[in-house]
């Protein structure tokens, strides 16, 4: 027997469309990429996203074709995830961080017919648009005033075409289980990978996204996402922000220490979410300004482990709670969050910071376990580690255009790639990605375990370690470090901070000091490269 209940389907558009509705006038404050900070209501944004949807179908754009973005956080970013989704298209955001290469894959294999492009961006797009194959339609996101000189074929301006649309729209509806928008996750080896996300999926996470346990976001709050739209999604803030009527402030490109705190006091940010060298920079600021948050409340912080140093400093110098998140792209992203439980009683300072060290616990909607190399599920007794596998309905079912994959079992789970420990209370901690881990003497060495200690050093900005060739050990760790500015740290005195801090053959082998470590355009450490600069390094005890 089926159940009376309507079956309103679950759609992009109705985040939007409850926003204007019911809190029309709440602001979407944005620095643009001309300079300026523009702000503007929900009611507002949603008119102009009916214009767009009118504009995209002059465009030749129909149903479930690709609208390409190459841009920042801003309004008109905005605009462009709800009337492309919105009118039944797929919105495919495009990491501008990538190897030009990269990008041209990625361009083709959406086979994106629209291209959005920010000011920025469009030296780079002028010397890819040869290799473009698909793209009908180039549009720039600026005003008449600010049009540059450019050879795109027929470059079209974003507040033109805007101008000359109806704003005469109705948001269709049609399936939830229909794509809303395309990301590819960056893969540090092969090809980048497309992940199709669903209207319904992304529904979903944006409400499940929105709990207290979760990011906990209400009405009263102001939330900012640091993390670009281009990564997937900003994490979901610009769905569960409209979902719940919060304030959006959006940084446009300025992502350095000082532009993040002018944002987030000027526009008193209560909310705001990124990776870790985001807020070592916002640290680093306040530490050499004196200057203190006065209306932050809760930072979101992953995408890579988030060092304990931080998260104390975060607490006691700003009184801002850090919730350490941990997903991936194909999981929209969010997978597990570390808040509070009945088990966790009152805790001091101390205990909160040595907590929020894990990646936290999954929530309603996702589930999660740890197995060995022959899929036996391992126990969770905060020791034994192995493959960490999820499911639930959002996490991706199998990737854009490929034809199978070893990532899926038949059982409906997803190897996420990670090797993880889970403790009774199931809080989940990432040890390493799999093909990071160091194997020294038939054991394993969490590569994140050393640098989360070596940049607890005060005098250390970043670390990162990997496992070289050792003739006895097969590997042992070797740590390439950042001092910080005027530090004479020497290697000694840093393997002898490891002391006592971790099992006597985790300390690692070596040190090597650079200026500088390699990142992926998702900002996280790229080991690869770091392997292949290293494979020939000797170690002392080699
Ligand atoms: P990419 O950067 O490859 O595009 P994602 O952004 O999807 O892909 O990255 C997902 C990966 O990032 C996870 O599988 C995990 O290895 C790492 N990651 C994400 N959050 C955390 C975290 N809090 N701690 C450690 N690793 C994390």
């Amino acid at each position: 027997m089926e159940g009376l209940m309507m079956g309103t389907q679950l759609l992009v558009s109705s985040l939007i469309r409850n926003a204007a509705a019911n809190h029309p006038a709440t602001e979407v404050v944005s620095r643009s990429v001309e300079g300026p900070i523009h702000r503007y209501g929900y009611a507002d944004l949603e008119r102009r996203a009916r214009r767009l949807a009118n504009a995209l179908r002059e465009l030749g754009v129909g149903p479930s074709e690709r609208v390409g973005t190459l841009a920042w956080n801003t309004w008109r970013h905005v605009e462009i995830y709800y009337a492309s989704s919105g009118s039944g298209a797929v919105c495919h955001t495009i990491n501008p961080r990538l190897f030009a290469g990269q990008i041209a894959y990625i361009v083709n294999h959406g086979e994106d017919k629209v291209l959005f492009l920010d000011l920025t961006f469009v030296p780079l797009v002028e010397q890819l648009a040869d290799r473009f194959e698909t793209v009908e339609a180039y549009v720039i996101m600026t005003d008449e005033a600010h049009m540059p000189e450019t050879s795109l074929p027929g470059a079209l301006c974003y507040e033109t075409l805007m101008a000359s649309a109806s704003e005469d729209f109705e948001w269709p509806s049609f399936d939830e289980n229909t794509a809303s928008t395309l990301c590819y996750s960056s893969g540090t080896t092969g090809n980048p990978k497309g992940v199709l996300y669903s209207h319904r999926s992304t529904v979903l996470h944006a409400m499940s996204a929105a709990l207290p346990d979760v990011i906990n976001v209400a009405a009263t709050d102001t939330t900012m996402p640091v993390v670009p739209m281009f990564h997937v999604n900003a994490w979901g803030f610009p769905y569960f922000t409209a979902m719940m009527g919060a304030k959006l402030v959006l940084p446009g490109p300025l992502a350095d220490g000082a532009s993040i705190y002018q944002m987030l006091e000027t526009e008193r940010v209560t909310i705001s979410a990124g990776v870790p060298t985001v807020w070592l920079g916002l640290l680093q600021y306040l530490q050499e300004s004196g200057k203190t948050l006065s209306t932050v409340k809760r930072l979101v912080i992953g995408g890579s482990a988030v060092p304990r140093a931080m998260i104390e400093a975060f607490l006691t110098r700003h009184g801002v709670e850090v919730r350490h998140a941990w997903g991936m792209t194909e999981m929209s992203p969010l997978g597990t969050i570390n808040s509070p439980t009945h088990g966790t009683g009152d805790e001091t300072p101390e205990q909160f910071c040595d907590r929020q060290v894990k990646q936290g616990r999954v929530f309603f909607g996702v589930e999660m376990k740890i197995v060995d190399d022959d899929d036996n599920e391992l126990p969770e007794d905060g020791v034994a580690f192995g493959m960490l596998k999820v499911r639930g309905p959002w996490v991706c079912r199998s990737y854009y255009r490929e034809s199978g994959s070893d990532t899926h079992d038949d059982k409906g789970w997803f190897a996420t790639g990670d090797v993880a420990t889970i403790d009774p209370r199931r809080n989940m901690q990432v040890t390493d990605r799999s093909k990071d881990v160091i194997k020294s003497g038939g054991e394993w060495i969490s590569s994140i375990e050393l640098e989360n200690i070596a940049v607890g050093h005060p005098e250390i900005a970043e670390a990162a370690s990997i496992g070289v060739r050792h003739p006895r050990w097969d590997e042992r760790p070797l740590l390439v470090a950042v001092r910080r500015e005027g530090s004479e740290l020497t290697r000694e005195a840093l393997l002898a901070y490891f002391d006592g801090k971790v099992a006597r053959w985790w300390v690692p082998d070596d040190v090597v000091f650079v200026d500088e470590l390699p990142h992926t355009a998702t900002g996280k450490l790229l080991k690869m490269q770091l392997r292949e600069e290293y494979k020939d390094h000797v170690l002392p005890t080699a």
